[in-house]
Parts: structure tokens; sequence; C-alpha cells
């Protein structure tokens, strides 16, 4: 019997232990190592006991049982910090844990000073026969001390069922099975104990249950799942969905909806559920059916709904159907949200009409169809729309904008394809046949007009491109409609313009400009003429470089035919270095010649202030030609200081500093001038040609001139008035203070030769 029973013992022992060093490799979670602990704590109990059983000595038999009784306590605080983590009552305090560890390792001491005082305090062994012959030691004995033990025993037990028994009361129905049959497993051990106290049995078979025990709580917690739980739960989850859910049976009958299905069907029994089964099957069998999603729209209480519907079979293990389900998703607002976002990525916030690249995309898409010949680009632009927004403010602007974009809506009707380019810019693609060059014309005159408290109208011009090929790209034909546009002059007669055959060939000058522009550079084809520069007492001071192309087919070609090309593109600034470095040269020449009285002035364009640091380049060119900065005039327009005022006025104050004079060219054709002087000291001012102009109101244009010289001299600017022609020219501007002329009375551009054979050479 004992053999059999050891036997036992340390097989379903050892089988544990192997279990649980194969659980440890493969989950690490910290419930699963609260219960390995266990399955290592309860074999360990079995095999120590097992050897008390084996044991031939009294006193090596009393040892064995003495770590048996402690190993069991340490079993029961595994067992105890499992029940903890498992129910999660309450969190083991640390003074809590010292206090178990203390009971425990008395315990322990308390048993081995038993082993030495010959077991008159708690238990001792005798020698036992098992009926079936078989001698060894047993517990015979019990003494006063072994209800400490006993005590500890119950404590601990209690101990534990309590947490168990406080999850059971406070869980879900659901729950409770799974945690019932965790406490029955410990319940089990206890019983098996208690009989074997009764019954006064020599050897104590619930030492098995030990191992039965750990076993049991391994598969209730980690491998165990309820069949009601998972049920319950698939129930409650088809319960809770947004989603309409539906279920029916092979006959068709509706076994199962949500509420959602009711409310979406608007009724409380299945009746309509099974009307729409029915429309969908259309005297179908369920096995004739296939698994599919759709799209269904409804109109709800005059709103558009979206839903996207999916219908399942559901079939059992052999395959065969034993009955379906609908899902109904209410995708409304997910539509909505797409909606609006894709209509904010495709239309100008403003105005609400297609953005630049979605009127691309359209236009290219509706040209695509069109008969080849038959549509135009119409496009606008608001005159010195700035100048609209700061003097009226931005609300007046964005209403010119929205009034322009109204019209648009207007006009366009089908067939057409309009959007916002950018600020102030919009394009129409529309066909020609209805294009009403008085109906664009009335419109931009009526958008134009502010409001009575001022006579200002703002000009809103536009220019037609004809698509005469319609394959190429919508940008490039805006563009066209733009070119049209800058050949309006400021007179309010006419706003349309037409991109017609002259402007074309200025396209294909551009890009002949823009192709031949590197060669032309590094062959030297550019070079610059010289326009003297004259003072009151007729002495020439020096001269103004004006670039000249030397082109090897076209010959002298004029600075107007490339200079606004060249700016456009960017390419100016490297035509500019160039001439700076050749005027710096010239000067050099004249210093070895001992000529410094002469200067040069050189024009700056405004794209220089953006893409070449002006301060760096010119101070280098002085100092590599060594001249004196004195003898280089810089020559820069408002539009190049209004773009950054503050920047440049440090720059311009900057390079004063160093030794350059600085000249505003085309001083009064812009029409911020006048502010701009009371922060900037230029050391001269250019004054426009257009002042000298024969105009019908000459007088006044010629008291602003007067003003304008008085006002530069009160503020130590010197003066130049540029366009000099006659002699009347030279007599007015020296009766009025101006103190150097420039112009063809004097001469006209010449090659620098020339210049230096007239004036410095004599
Ligand atoms: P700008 O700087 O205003 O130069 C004066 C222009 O007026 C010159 O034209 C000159 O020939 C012209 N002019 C001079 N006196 C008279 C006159 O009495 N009556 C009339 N009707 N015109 C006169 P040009 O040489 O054709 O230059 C045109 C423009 O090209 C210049 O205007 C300037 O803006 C630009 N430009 C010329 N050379 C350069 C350069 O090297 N770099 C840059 N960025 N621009 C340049
Ligand atoms: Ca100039
Ligand atoms: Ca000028």
């Amino acid at each position: 019997m004992r053999n059999v029973y050891t036997t036992l013992l340390l097989l379903f022992a050892a089988l544990i232990l192997f279990c649980s060093y194969i659980i440890g490799r493969r989950d690490k979670a910290p419930l699963t190592k609260s219960i390995r602990y266990i399955m290592i704590a309860a074999p360990c109990t079995m095999v120590v006991y097992a050897v008390a059983l084996l044991m031939k000595e009294k006193f090596a038999a009393e040892l064995m049982y003495a770590l048996y009784y402690t190993i069991s306590d340490v079993l029961l605080i595994c067992m105890l910090f499992y029940s903890l983590k498992y129910t999660r009552v309450y969190e083991p305090k640390p003074l809590y844990k010292a206090g178990l560890y203390l009971i425990t390792a008395v315990d322990g001491l308390m048993m081995l000073f038993n082993v030495f005082t010959d077991g008159i305090f708690i238990f001792r062994c005798e020698q036992m026969e098992d009926g079936s012959g078989t001698v060894f030691y047993g517990i015979a004995e019990r003494g006063g001390l072994y209800n400490f033990h006993r005590l500890i025993i119950y404590l601990f037990v209690v101990l534990i069922l309590l947490p168990l028994a406080v999850k059971i009361a406070r869980s879900p129905s659901m729950y409770r099975k799974k945690y019932w049959l965790t406490l029955l497993s410990l319940l089990v051990i206890i019983a098996a104990n208690v009989l074997y106290l009764a019954m006064d049995l020599e050897i104590d078979f619930s030492v098995l249950t030990y191992g039965i025990m750990a076993v049991a709580i391994y598969y209730f917690n980690v491998i165990y799942v309820p069949q009601g739980l998972v049920e319950g739960l698939l129930s409650s989850s088809i319960r809770n969905m947004d989603d309409s859910v539906m279920c029916f049976d092979i006959e068709g009958n509706c076994i199962y909806a949500n509420s959602v299905a009711y409310a979406f069907f608007r009724t409380e029994d299945v009746g309509p559920l099974t009307e729409y089964y029915k429309r969908w099957m259309d005297g179908r069998e369920l096995s004739e059916t296939v698994d599919s999603e759709w799209k269904e729209t409804y109109e709800v209480n005059s709103v558009k709904r979206y839903y996207a519907a999916q219908f399942k079979r559901l079939c059992d293990v052999t395959g065969s159907c034993v009955g379906c389900f609908f899902k109904i998703h209410d995708e409304t607002e997910d539509v909505k949200k797409l909606e609006a976002e894709r209509f904010r990525a495709t239309h100008d916030r403003l105005t609400r009409i297609y953005n630049r690249e979605h009127f691309y995309d359209m236009a290219s898409e509706m040209l695509r169809k069109a008969e080849p010949g038959t549509y135009c680009m119409v496009c606008s632009d608001i005159k010195d729309f700035k100048l609209v927004n700061d003097v009226f403010g931005i609300n007046t602007g964005d209403e010119i904008l929205l009034n322009i974009a109204n019209t648009l809506k207007q006009f366009a009707k089908s067939g057409s394809v309009y959007g916002r380019l950018s600020g102030d810019r919009f394009a129409l693609c529309m066909p020609k046949e209805r294009f009403n060059k008085e109906f664009i014309s009335n419109e931009m005159h009526r958008i134009g007009y502010i409001s009575d408290a001022t006579s200002y109208r703002v000009q809103i011009h536009v220019g037609v491109y004809d698509i005469v090929d319609k394959n190429i790209e919508v940008s490039v034909m805006c563009d066209r409609a733009f070119m049209a546009i800058k050949t309006i002059k400021t007179s309010f007669a006419d706003m349309i313009a037409y991109y017609d055959d002259e402007l074309r060939e200025s396209g294909i000058s551009e890009q002949k400009v823009t192709g031949e522009f590197g060669t032309a550079l590094r062959e030297g084809q550019f070079c610059f003429y010289l326009q003297p520069q004259v003072s009151v007492t007729g002495k020439v001071l020096g001269g103004e470089a004006l670039v000249r192309w030397i082109h090897p087919e076209r010959g002298l070609v004029p600075p107007d035919k490339f200079i606004g090309i060249l700016e456009r593109t960017g390419l100016i600034c490297r035509l500019d270095l160039n001439i700076w470095e050749l005027a710096c040269k010239k000067l050099r020449e004249w210093k070895d010649m001992g000529q410094t009285g002469y200067h040069i002035s050189v024009n700056i364009s405004p794209k220089d202030f953006y893409f070449t640091d002006i301060y760096k380049v010119f101070t280098g060119l002085v100092e590599k030609y060594e001249i004196n900065p004195r003898n280089l005039r810089l020559e820069i327009t408002e539009t190049a200081i209004m773009s950054d005022f503050k920047k440049q006025l440090v720059l311009i104050r900057r390079l004063q500093e160093y030794g350059f004079c600085v000249e505003m060219d085309d001083f009064g054709s812009g029409y911020s001038s006048l502010n701009m002087l009371k922060d900037m000291t230029v050391d001269t001012l250019k004054v426009d040609m257009e002042f000298l102009r024969k105009t019908d109101n000459i007088e006044r244009s010629r008291t602003i001139l007067k003003m304008i010289i008085a006002l530069s001299k009160q503020l130590g600017m010197e003066v130049i008035t540029e366009g000099v022609e006659t002699k009347e020219h030279v007599d007015f501007l020296t009766d009025i203070g101006c103190d150097i002329f420039q112009g063809y009375y004097f001469a006209k551009p010449m090659p620098v030769t020339e210049f230096e054979e007239r004036y410095i050479c004599r």
C-alpha cells in the first residue's frame, strides 16, 4: 500500500513539475507565474511526504515530516498570493507579507525543535505496518503544540478562501461559475484533509489532492472558458453594437435582431425584418446565395443617409447552411466627413469654388472630351489688389472676390469649369460660342464699384485665350490669358484683352531669350552703353550703364526686348552681376588713366534683392578692382524696396556707410513714394521721365515736379531728372533747382568707347 502510494506521489509530482516548466517557458503572465509557484510547491510537498514514508530510521522520518509540514505552510502562502492576485480583492502590503513569512518561519523552527526533543511538543513517529506487510514510520502521536501548526493552517485557509468568496459575491453571474470551480478545487483538499484527520489514518492520502488542486487551478484559470460566458459576451456585444444585426434561420424566420435593427426598420415586431429578408432573397434558397456587401441610401426626415449593408451565410462544421445574418452600418457621418474633406481639398475656402489644382484637373478633363477649337480660357486679375486691401480693408477685398466668384457661377452654367487660381486671379474655361463680352464687361464694372462714398473704381482685367490646341496644359492656357491681361493699359475703356498673334510672337521670343541667354552671357554678347549725366553747368559727371545685347544674328538688341523676360525668369541676376563687373572694370581702367572724376550708375533689379547678397557683391567688386565706391552709383527702384522695407533700409544704410552713392530710380512712378521718403535717406532722387512728357495736365505735372525737387532739397537729397529732351526742359529744370540732367537733349546712350572719346579722353 505504502509503496503504491509513494510511487503514485512521486510520478504525479514529477509530471506536475515538468508541466510547470513547460508552462513557464510559454506563458509569462503574472497570474500564470503565481499559479506556477503552486505547481512547484505542491509537488515538493508530495515528494517530501513520499520520502518521509520511505525512511527507515525514525529520526530521518521525523526530520522529513517536519520538512513536510514546513513546505505545506509555503504551499499555502503561494495559494494565498495566487488567490489575492486572481481576485484582486486587495493588494498585500509588505507588512502583511512579512507577517506571513514570520509565522511560517516560527512554525518551521518549531518543527525542527520537535525533531531534536524527541517529539514531545508536536508529533512523534512510530513504526507502522500498512496491512500488506510493509513497515514504515508514520505519525503516531500529536502533542499540544501541534494545534499551533493547525491554527496557522486554518488561518491560511480562511485567508485564501475569503477573497474568492468576496469575488464570487461581487462578480457578474456569467463569471461566477469560473470562480466557483476554483474555490471548489481548494475545498477538495480541505475536505480530504479533514477526512484524513477524522478517520485517524496512518497514511495521509490527502497529500495527493495537492497535486490535483494545482492542476485544477491552472486549468480553471488559464484554459477553461465557461460556455455561458462566451455566449453571454457574444450576445451582449451584438446587442450593444451600433450596427443593425438580424439573424435568420434556414426557414427565413428572424431568430434574433438587436434593438438598432428594430429602430432602423421603425418597428417593434419582426414583420418588416422578415419583409427585408424576403426582398433580398427574391425567391432564392439560402443555399443559392453568396456572401455579399452593398451600399444603400435612404431619405430620413428629408436628410440623405448612407448605409453599408452586409449579408453572410452561417454554416455548420459540415459546411451546410444553417442560417444567415444581415449587418447594416450607418456610415452617414463618415461619408459626410469624407465629403467635407474632399471639398476642402478641392475648393477655395473663401469663395467655395474650385481651387487651382482642382480647376486644372477638371478643365483638362472637360477639354479631353471637347470638340477641338470650341473652347476658350477666360482669366481675370484685379489691378492693384494689394492697394484695394490696404485702403478699403480686407473685408472689402473679400467681398470683391466673392462677387467675382458669384458672377462666374452665374455665367458659367453647365459645360464650363471655373476656379480661383490664387489671390485675385480667377479662371473660367467655357465654350467659345457662349462667351459674351458685353456681359463680362458690365459685370466687371459693376463689381469694381465699391461704394458711393468713393470715386475709386476697382479695375478687373480679363484676358481671353482661344484654345486652339486643347492638348497643351491648362496652366499654360491660363498663362496666355494672363499675358493678354498684361497688355491692358490703365484706361477703363478696354478691360478685356485677347491673346493674339503678337502675344504669341512675344511668347516665342520669350522662349528664344531664355534659351539663348546662357550662351550669350558666356560668349560676352552683353555689353553696356553709357548715357551721360550732366550738371547744371554743363559738365559731364559720369553716365548710366544701360545694357545692350550684341546678338550675332539680330544685331543690337535693346533692353526692353529682354529685360522683362529675364526679370520674370530670375535670369536678370546673372546679367546684372555681369554688367556690374564690366562697369567696375571700366572704372578701374579710368583710374589707371588718372580719370577718377567720373562715375558710372548701374541698375539693380528688384529680383537682385532676393537672390543676390548685394552688399557682399558690391564691396567685393570695389575691393577686387581697387576703385573708389563713390564712383559707382547704385540705382534701385521703389518696388525693390517695398518688398521688405525694413530690411532694405538697413541694406541701403550699410551701402552708404561703405561709401556708395545710392539713387532712387524712376521716382514718382509708384504710389507710395512720398511716405517712403520719410524713413529713407538715399543720396539721390532720379525723377521719372513721365513728369516731362506732354500730357493734358502739363501744368499740374510740372507743379508736382517742382514740389518734389523742393522737397528733396529740404531733405538733403540731390536730384537727377531723366528724359530731358529739349532746351526748354533744361531751362525749366534749372529754374526749379534740379542738379543733374540725363536725356536725349544731351546725348543718347552710346558705346563706351564713344563716351570715352567724347568726354574722358579729350
Ligand atoms: P531706366 O533705368 O529708366 O533707364 C533709362 C532709359 O530711358 C534708357 O532706356 C534710356 O535709353 C532711356 N532714355 C534716356 N534718355 C531719354 C530721353 O530723353 N527720352 C526717352 N524717351 N528715353 C530716354 P534703355 O537703355 O532702353 O533701358 C530701358 C530700361 O532697361 C532701363 O530703364 C532699365 O530699367 C533697364 N535696364 C537697362 N540696363 C539695365 C541693366 O543693366 N540691368 C537692369 N536690371 N536693368 C537695365
Ligand atoms: Ca536706371
Ligand atoms: Ca529710370
